[in-house]
């Protein structure tokens, strides 16, 4: 039966043909993404966990993380390979997982080229990358015919394995593209010196592998529309290697944006929602298979209406799988507002695993951790009080209920959502809104006795048998002569609107939040067309790779970003997105000034000293972004010990008394830890 609000995306799809065929219940894919766990034998069964929620939350294909066809194509030492059938009998606990819960999975083949992190690594030339310490050999030739048919074995192991699919990732920048690209192929053999030589190998990844694996097994091709760096593809090229590569037996084209060499932001916040969907359409004008669309798509309205213009047949969706394996059943069962979206800021996951360090999500601290941090339903009757309804206290009050406690919410403000609230007003921040509207309906969903505009005091939590204090945090105002000055404003002041800065500003404080209070100075909200623009984003067709010259942004405040370290300015922010942060600052004109002594404030601005020598920053609003203190006040008033006998009443026992978030340790506090510290105190419960 058609469904009524999503028809296309939620129609079946058959891929393949005979025994292989393999038939989709919906067009969802759950897009490749490393997690870490794909590394080690023993994270086999948290692996299988992982995909098997995912599997059962209804989504139509899932793709695993890529694994290397040699071990010179591995991502970093001893990462993940497909070269044994021991490995494809280790991989049956996976397959077996998803099937067992409804779903299909197929295996990527990813060989990383001269991303490899490694000093065995490979590529068609010897070109180091410039996100890489390690310069790769160049392939003989007998080493690129061994590699095309070490990626066709990888692809048949796949098979014995039980995967439904293969996936050949072809973008990004690894080793495919980087055969693809005049930019990393000089090569004068028949793999190289042509665009139509360079296309060669992955032709004969893909012919190779459809020779081992037979007519009908699905083949999906992960190709890169927008290579999105000098030396990239032009859209000629990628259509003639399109069509190539669909004679030689793809089934269906995945598509990929960008190299991750490329300095245009693809996928993180501020790149505007569904921003590359053109390209799809445009490949599926060439195409006769079936064309899934990707990146910066995380609503099921979105995808629906990409399917719904005809400008792809499947969508993928990495990160907002793992923010809610249930995305699929929720939008099935018409609870789309019930979805917990991703919001693209890449801290939990992408962050993660770029450091080594195993992928989760923000929004859902379970995501891969799903054998480990676990809601279990309670059989005691109890009750939960949770004061203060910023991230920590949200995410414990939604878990407590989730168990089974019944939870009341108290909340000092008018709104809830504490500092979070603050940060959707950044530009290119507008999906953190997302979050607040996620836990809204939950607590609604759930039955959380939510008080508003409630200062909790220790009277109000007696008799409660466990009580979270998630009071969060305030401002620091740091101790400089004048900060008094009617000039000075907090971030919170500016971001919510209570203060608006005059045209010349001094940022005192670098963190994420004075990076994020610079962007909101500076810019303006910006449609597609200007944040292409901005990004240098042109037409393939008619520029190499898709670059442009940037058009330069016009700023809308002349800002000073200041900070007493010495180290270069957002140098702690993000690893996958921090450095778009700071292009977005020099793009707007952000004057940085690093090693600074605050002297004092006055009429003229912010005195400081720098390298010994002091200077005035003039300005007619000076905005703290120092950080944060924590407010404890009512957790101190419920542990400090009774005065005399009687006074202590309301104070609750310490056994049942729990601090979390900023409220507990304030330095460095981000909704990241916030909501898994949430999320775990519960759970300890
Ligand atoms: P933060 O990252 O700790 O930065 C605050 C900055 O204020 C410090 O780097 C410090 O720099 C300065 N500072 C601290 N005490 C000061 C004092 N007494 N006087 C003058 N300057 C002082 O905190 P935040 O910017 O408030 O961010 C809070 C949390 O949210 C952080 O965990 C951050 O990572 C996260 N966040 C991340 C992002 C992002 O990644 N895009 C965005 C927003 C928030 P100096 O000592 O060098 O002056
Ligand atoms: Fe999305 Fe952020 Fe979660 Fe990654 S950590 S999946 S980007 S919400």
């Amino acid at each position: 039966m058609t469904h009524p609000l999503y028809p296309h995306l939620l129609e079946p799809l058959t891929l393949g043909a005979g025994d292989d065929a393999l038939t989709l219940r919906n067009r969802v894919v759950m897009g490749s993404m490393h997690t870490g766990l794909e590394d080690h034998p023993w994270d086999i069964d948290r692996l299988a966990a992982f995909f098997e929620e995912r599997a059962r939350g209804g989504v139509g294909l899932i793709i695993t993380g890529g694994y290397a066809p040699t071990k010179r194509g591995w991502l970093k030492p001893f990462a993940s390979e497909m070269t044994h059938r021991l490995h494809a009998m280790r991989h049956e606990r996976i397959t077996g997982a998803v099937h067992d819960a409804g779903g299909a999975i197929a295996l990527q083949v990813l060989h990383a080229g001269r991303y490899g992190y490694h000093p065995l690594s490979q590529s068609a030339s010897d070109k180091k990358s410039p996100i890489t310490p390690f310069k790769p050999s160049a392939m003989s030739s007998k080493e690129v015919d061994h590699t095309a048919t070490a990626f066709a074995k990888s692809v048949a192991l796949a098979r014995k394995a039980g995967y439904d699919a293969v996936e050949i990732m072809g973008s990004e920048g690894y080793l495919i593209n980087q055969f693809l690209a005049a930019r990393t192929n000089d090569r004068d053999d028949q793999w190289g010196g042509s665009a139509s030589r360079r296309m060669h190998f992955a032709v004969e990844v893909v012919r190779r592998s459809r020779e081992l694996v037979g007519d009908d097994f699905p083949i999906v091709y992960r190709i890169s529309l927008l290579d999105l760096v000098e030396g990239g593809q032009t859209w000629e090229e990628t259509a003639e290697l399109a069509l190539h590569l669909q004679a030689a037996g793809v089934t269906v084209f995945n598509t990929g944006i960008g190299w991750h060499e490329a300095r245009v932001p693809t996928i993180i916040t501020q790149v505007p929602r569904g921003a590359w969907r053109s390209h799809t359409a445009r490949l599926k004008q060439v195409v006769d298979v079936p064309v899934c669309a990707s990146n910066r798509i995380n609503t099921p309205e979105l995808a629906e209406d990409i399917l719904a213009a005809g400008e792809a047949d499947l969508v993928s969706m990495a990160r907002p799988l793992l923010a809610d394996p249930a995305f699929v059943a929720k939008a099935m069962d018409e609870r789309a507002d019930e979805i917990n979206t991703c919001i693209a800021c890449n801290q939990a996951c992408l962050d993660h695993v770029f450091s080594n360090d195993r992928a989760s999500c923000l929004v859902n601290p379970r995501a891969c951790h799903e054998t480990e941090l676990m809601l279990m339903p309670t059989l005691r009757k109890q009750t939960v009080a949770v004061v203060g309804a910023g991230p920590a206290g949200l995410a414990a009050a939604t878990s407590a209920a989730e168990r089974g406690f019944a939870v009341t919410l108290l909340e000092r403000s008018p709104s809830l959502g504490g500092q979070f609230r603050l940060a959707m007003a950044v530009p290119g921040k507008e999906d953190f809104a997302e979050t607040l509207r996620y836990f809204t309906r939950r607590l609604d969903v759930l039955g959380v006795d939510v008080r508003l505009g409630v200062e909790a005091t220790p009277d109000d939590l007696a008799g409660f048998d466990h009580v979270v204090v998630a009071t969060g945090v305030e401002p620091r105002m740091p101790d400089i002569p004048g900060i008094d000055h009617g000039s000075v404003a907090s971030y919170a002041d500016v971001l919510s609107g209570a203060v608006v800065p005059g045209k010349r500003v001094a940022v005192i404080g670098a963190g994420g939040i004075g990076v994020d209070v610079s962007v909101f100075l500076t810019h303006e909200p910006e449609d597609l067309e200007d944040w292409m623009a901005h990004w240098g984003v042109g037409d393939p067709a008619l520029h190499e790779g898709g670059l442009v010259e940037k058009k330069p942004r016009t700023p809308t405040r002349e800002v000073t970003l200041v900070q007493r370290k010495t180290t270069p300015i957002g140098i702690g922010l993000g690893k996958t997105s921090g450095w778009a942060h700071r292009a977005v600052l020099k793009q707007s004109h952000v004057t940085q000034v690093s090693g600074a002594t605050y002297d004092r404030i006055s009429d003229e601005g912010l005195h400081v000293t720098v390298d010994g020598v002091a200077r005035v920053i003039e300005a007619d609003t000076i905005v703290v972004c120092a950080g944060q203190d924590s407010v404890r006040g009512l957790y101190d008033d419920l542990t400090s010990p009774p005065v005399e006998q009687g006074e202590g009443r309301a104070r609750v026992e310490t056994r049942g008394l729990h601090l979390i978030g900023g409220a507990d340790v304030a330095a460095e506090l981000d909704a990241k830890r916030a909501i898994k510290q949430g999320t775990e105190v519960v759970a300890g419960l």
